[in-house]
């Protein structure tokens, strides 16, 4: 069973894989995009991390939110309201459990991908953080060992955009010139699922 312990462990490893990562979520953007993605996280998931390890919510649900909450007011960019209504509409979803089960979690980010899939309009294709969301997902809700599985997949789903051509966001300005290079936001999204898989495993 996962607790709010473990969602509150989950976040912080994001924030600590975002700072290592910076700067080459920036570079992705910087060939793509207006170069700010790294930032634009560093900014929102430090916000995270200080909150949850000043006053920790008491329930998965509760955590979720909070984080959701922080990536909207203090990312500036279009992530911040993307990410933060994943992780808003997941910890939604949990309601106010104490501890839910891994097939719980995978059920209610899969509500959370939907409405990022909402907000934004996108569908996987179309080179954004659904590439990797999107399969992550699938694989936490099918595999044997769904937290490896669901980052295997979410690495691999941002690796395939670098072929693709971006349909929405701001590399969709470039058209084809988008071409041949990895989605940042879907870079980002791989490390947020590795962050997943590294606190499931202990
Ligand atoms: P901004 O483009 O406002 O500077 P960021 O650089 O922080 O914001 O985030 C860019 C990332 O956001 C993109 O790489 C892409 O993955 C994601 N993104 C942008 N627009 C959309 C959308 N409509 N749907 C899903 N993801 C999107
Ligand atoms: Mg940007
Ligand atoms: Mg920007």
């Amino acid at each position: 069973m996962l607790d709010a312990d473990f969602f509150r462990r989950w976040l912080i490893a994001c924030a600590a894989l975002v700072d290592r990562d910076a700067a080459r979520l920036t570079e992705l953007d910087s060939a793509i995009g207006d170069a700010d993605h790294g930032s634009n996280l560093q900014r929102g998931f430090t916000a995270v991390a200080a909150a949850l390890e000043k006053e920790p919510p008491p329930t998965p649900g509760a955590v979720l939110t909070l984080a959701g909450r922080l990536l909207i007011s203090t990312v500036g960019g279009a992530s911040g309201p993307l990410y933060g209504t994943l992780l808003r509409r997941t910890g939604k979803t949990l309601g106010d459990a104490a501890e839910v089960t891994p097939a719980r979690l995978a059920e209610a980010l899969r509500a959370g991908v939907t409405a990022v899939a909402e907000l934004g309009g996108a569908r996987p294709g179309d080179k954004t953080m659904l590439d990797a969301l999107e399969p992550a997902v699938e694989a936490l809700g099918s595999a044997d060992a769904p937290f490896a599985a669901a980052r295997e997949a979410a690495e691999r789903g941002a690796l395939a955009t670098v072929p693709m051509r971006a349909r929405k966001g701001r590399a969709s300005y470039l058209g084809e010139r988008s071409i041949g290079h990895q989605d940042p936001g879907a870079a980002s999204s791989a490390l947020i699922v590795g962050a997943l898989a590294e606190v499931a495993a202990g």
